[in-house]
């Protein structure tokens, strides 16, 4: 868009930054009004023109932002609204979602978790009864966030803002730094107080599948060992892994038990994370989703060097690519 395709008496704000990749809408909006000496409600009450009208300082905007909100920060500032939509979470829809209304929660889980496999063959992974679900999200309560995470390196730079996804059990560390994400609040609190935070590592395994976690976050596509995926493919993937690694060894059958008590071993964690009863991922707690990714990334890292094979639908993305002589 140029100048001359704005409406009459519009004119693009001065200085707007890019969106840093996979950023929060209200983290951008935090930078771009800090720039203003402004805070971001009196951004949106008093410089949208008609559409600060629908701005309401209730809304959650890094969930939803009205249509009219997010075509008005586009004419004024250059990003294009296709570059805006995925920074809400129903902007993510429906790679990371394919609805987010938890009604359609059994169905979602059979065509989300369990429609395809990884490690072990269609259909092994039978069953289960999941009310209220949407994939990676708490449908179960309000908030959608399940946590509010940091990168304590990045976030020394203002420039840099906070991702997105970050606030849902989808990766554990800085794609760029390999360290823990950490709690914004402790984060900011270090900040202030002057202290500084040392950055904590994550298992190797971790830090790669974070990786492409955030590859497909930030450019929509996943390079996998033998073929590029859609980041909403990657998601199923990994979403179904994670499914397949919490299976009780007596589901998945003799010889699929022990390649699940391999992966576990390797990821030097009690198997299943000491899970007694079966739950979606969603329902566990933090911890044990921990436990859970670390196992998903053992697994990924474990087909990658050829140490197990997984024979699942989709297990064959994870293998090494064929050699070309
Ligand atoms: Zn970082």
């Amino acid at each position: 868009m140029t100048h001359t395709d704005l409406p009459d008496g519009l004119r693009r704000w001065p200085v707007h930054p890019e969106p840093g990749p996979g950023e929060a809408l209200t983290s951008w909006l935090g930078r771009l009004a800090g720039l203003y000496r402004l805070s971001v409600e009196q951004l949106l009450t008093h410089n949208l023109g008609a559409a600060s009208a629908q701005f309401d300082r209730g809304a959650d905007l890094d969930y939803q932002t009205p249509t009219i909100i997010v075509h008005a920060l586009a004419a004024r500032t250059g990003v294009t609204v296709n570059r805006l939509r995925p920074m809400t979470i129903t902007g993510c829809v429906p790679w990371l979602a394919a609805t987010l209304n938890p009604v359609d929660g059994q169905k979602a889980f059979s065509a989300y978790v369990r429609q395809d496999s990884v490690l072990l063959p269609p259909g092994q992974a039978g069953y289960h009864v999941v009310n209220r679900w949407v994939p990676w999200l708490p449908a179960r309560s309000r908030p959608w966030r399940t946590a509010r995470r940091v990168c304590p390196t990045c976030s020394i730079d203002p420039s840099r803002g906070v991702v997105l996804l970050a606030a849902l059990p989808l990766m554990l560390s800085c794609a760029e730094h390999g360290c823990r994400l950490e709690s914004i609040h402790e984060v900011r609190r270090a900040h202030r107080y002057g202290e500084s935070m040392t950055p904590r590592p994550v298992p190797d395994a971790v830090a790669a599948l974070d990786r492409l976690t955030f590859e497909g976050i930030a450019t929509a596509a996943v390079t996998l060992p033998s073929r590029t995926v859609h980041v909403g493919v990657w998601l199923r993937l990994l979403r179904t892994l994670l499914d397949e690694v919490s299976m009780v060894d007596s589901r998945a059958g003799p010889g699929l038990a022990a390649l699940l008590h391999q992966i576990w071993d390797a990821a030097n964690l009690p198997f299943r994370a000491g899970l007694s009863f079966w739950r979606p991922y969603e329902r566990l707690s933090p911890p044990r989703q921990e436990a859970m990714l670390q196992a998903a990334a053992t697994a990924v890292q474990l087909a990658a060097n050829g140490r197990i094979i997984p024979g699942g639908t989709l297990g064959s993305a994870l293998q090494p690519a064929p050699q070309r002589w």
